[in-house]
């Protein structure tokens, strides 16, 4: 089943224009969007990925990753087919680089059987839109999203952070977390390796900060492309001066996937730009290797290791039910 797009304008001649994202794309009849999963039938922008799934797991919510929300629970967890971004080092591009016609596993799955699936679990705390990019089902989402809150159960968005503002103005009133990459911070960067634009994703990042919303950030760090210290110090000062000390950035190492070639983020580079984050940032993390480094949570205020983690294994240890420090009453930026 298709579902007809909410954010399109209609042109002359049937052609129409999507508004769900920055690209904004002018569509003929019979054309689909540069997100395989958006087309144009006979004036209409359609949905061609509603009620469809590649995948659905309960996961851990460190996962995500999603280190100061809900710590230590799990989450039902759910993607489709479809992106809007291209982007040359995708670790899922089986999923999202393909159409609903050329995946061949999707499922169909209405809104009350996802929510319904969600509910089997009694430790399940909600639901996650990710392993594709979400924005690009963006009225399944909602609609999952909406019957899921009337069920008490929290709602979560994995983005690349890149969609306009009034379908983000929406989504904001059903979703209560939010894990965004930031994939560099440079244009250049986000041209010619995402074939998108850097510009929108900070405009998200801003609109969800002024939220009262949980935020999160991931910057994939690929050797030569966004490792430079002085660029990757300047994106650690904006996060730190527009979004604030206490925005939590995951910083993850990088491996071979898809067209990108380039090999393995070394560890010395990890270690050097965690420091760099340490200095504006008070909760830094390392993703994708284990090292004792960036992995607990520390009070910013007294040093007290909050919550102890070990691969996805996790402990609450030092934090009281409104998720401030035991020993020196700090509120640690948990929800
Ligand atoms: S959501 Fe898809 S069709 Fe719409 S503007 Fe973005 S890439 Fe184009």
């Amino acid at each position: 089943m298709r579902k007809e797009a909410r954010y399109y304008e209609s042109l002359t001649q049937e052609k129409v224009k999507c508004t769900l994202c920055p690209h904004n794309c002018l569509l003929k009849d019979g054309q689909t969007g540069s997100c395989h999963v958006r087309n144009n039938s006979g004036g209409k922008l359609y949905a061609e990925n509603f009620e469809k799934i590649s995948a659905l797991h309960f996961d851990p919510i460190e996962k995500k990753p999603l280190y100061h929300y809900h710590p230590g629970e799990i989450i039902f967890s759910v993607g489709s087919v479809g992106c809007n971004l291209h982007c040359k080092f995708c670790q899922n591009a089986e999923i999202s680089q393909t159409s609903v016609d050329d995946f061949l596993h999707l499922r169909n799955i209405p809104v009350n059987d996802i929510v319904n699936t969600a509910l089997t679990r009694i430790e399940n705390i909600g639901i996650a839109y990710t392993y594709n990019e979400p924005t690009v089902w963006f009225e399944y989402m909602v609609e999952i999203a909406v019957k899921a809150k009337i069920e008490g159960l929290k709602n979560v968005v994995v983005t690349n952070g890149f969609i306009n503002k009034d379908p983000l103005v929406e989504l904001m009133d059903y979703i209560d977390a939010f894990s965004v990459d930031l994939k560099a911070f440079t244009d250049d960067f986000y041209k010619k390796n995402t074939f998108s634009r850097l510009g929108p994703v900070k405009n998200t990042l801003k609109r969800i900060r002024k939220s009262d919303k949980h935020l999160e950030i991931t910057n994939l760090v690929i050797p030569t492309l966004n490792d430079d210290k002085r660029k990757f110090s300047e994106m650690i000062q904006w996060i730190a001066g527009e979004l604030g000390e206490n925005t939590i950035l995951h910083i993850s190492k990088y491996y071979p996937s898809y067209k990108m070639t380039i090999e393995t983020t070394p560890i010395e580079t990890m270690m050097t730009l965690f420091d760099i984050a340490r200095e504006k940032l008070n909760y830094v993390y390392i993703g994708n290797i284990s090292t004792n480094k960036g992995r607990d949570t520390i009070c910013s205020q007294c040093g007290q290791k909050v919550i102890s983690r070990d691969g996805y294994w996790t402990s609450v240890n030092g934090l009281n039910k409104d998720g401030r420090c035991t020993r020196c009453n700090n509120a640690v930026a948990i929800r």
